[in-house]
């Protein structure tokens, strides 16, 4: 069996990840995971290219994945297959025309190498100005070795392409009951046939459980510290208003606080002034209060992070 790596192969799926990831984020820099299997003829197939996840940081000239994120999905992806993949190494992307490894690629594609008797693939991605992708065999101790890179999923054996609940194989547990499946045509197709009704209860349906899980999420805070920012602007705008005379101020306090049948009972100047200075700090009060909760739930996380680190440097 070759130990090394000598040519790569991508299924379509996943070299079209790796395309639509790099220029999704341009320039940034950006990456991903690479599964699939090694076969004894030095072959490697890579099958899935999973995302770097939503933790990573992606900058021009620097890029790191979300570990706990890769692990998480790389459990899952690779075991839906019948043949299940294998972590095979990494891509990344390199700004400019560069296709050589840092310092910190070296210690990354190291690690990697080590998971695995064979070692490891690592890829560099450069769009100068055409995308490029640089593949290379990595071995340890750490040595490079530039292999080529071929596409397409004819190239691959199709066994390695079943999932593992086929219906066909019977382990459906809950097979969908028959039923007439007519045939649709996605919206923006170019033969222009749009079944608009569809598309409408559709789109509606996608507003709705936006809308549903914004305000199930984290941002529902800032949307009331956004209200009550409004409410605390306007009511600011009219005391600014009113603060020159004695009625205004009086009427200002009326509206906000004498119930109806009630507002012709005399009210002091300085009681009304008072109160109305009163409703107008509350509300700046409210405001600030609100969006630091909101501050605090959206990245609390990140907040404990840190004072976790703060707590290992305290000896
Ligand atoms: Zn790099």
């Amino acid at each position: 069996m070759h130990s090394n790596c000598q040519y790569v192969v991508f299924s379509d799926r996943a070299y079209n990840a790796i395309i639509n990831e790099s220029f999704k984020l341009h320039p940034n820099e950006t990456g991903g995971i690479l599964l699939g299997h090694i076969l004894d003829n030095g072959c490697w197939i890579v099958m899935e290219v999973l995302p770097p996840g939503w933790n990573s940081v992606f900058q021009y000239a620097y890029f790191e994945y979300d570990e706990r994120f890769v692990n998480y999905l790389a459990q899952s992806v690779a075991t839906e297959y019948e043949q299940e993949l294998s972590l095979l190494g990494l891509w990344h992307r390199h700004p400019g025309d560069n296709d050589i490894f840092s310092h910190t690629d070296n210690d990354t594609n190291r690690t990697f190498a080590e998971l695995n008797i064979h070692g490891a693939i690592s890829g560099l991605v450069n769009i100068d100005p055409t995308f490029r992708l640089t593949m290379f065999h990595v071995s340890h101790p750490l040595h490079y070795n530039k292999v080529e890179i071929e596409v397409g999923d004819s190239l691959i054996p199709v066994d390695y392409f079943k999932l593992k609940h086929y219906p066909e194989k019977g382990l459906n547990p809950m097979p969908p009951t028959h039923r007439e499946i007519t045939e649709g045509v996605l919206p923006n197709e170019q033969n222009g046939i749009t079944l608009e009704i569809n598309d409408n209860i559709q789109k509606s349906k996608i507003i709705g459980s936006k809308i549903l899980s914004f305000l199930d999420s984290k941002y529902v805070f800032f949307l009331i510290s956004l209200i009550s920012l409004v409410i605390t602007l306007f009511s600011q705008h009219l005391y600014n208003t009113a603060k020159g005379s004695a009625e205004g101020i009086k009427a200002l306090y009326h509206v906000l606080y004498a119930k109806p049948g009630l507002d012709t009972f005399p009210v002091p100047y300085s009681v009304a002034s008072f109160k109305v200075h009163f409703f107008i700090d509350c509300v700046w009060f409210f405001t600030l209060l609100s969006l630091l909760v909101a501050l605090f739930v959206r990245y609390r996380k990140t907040l404990f992070a840190f004072a976790k680190d703060i707590k290992t440097l305290i000896p």
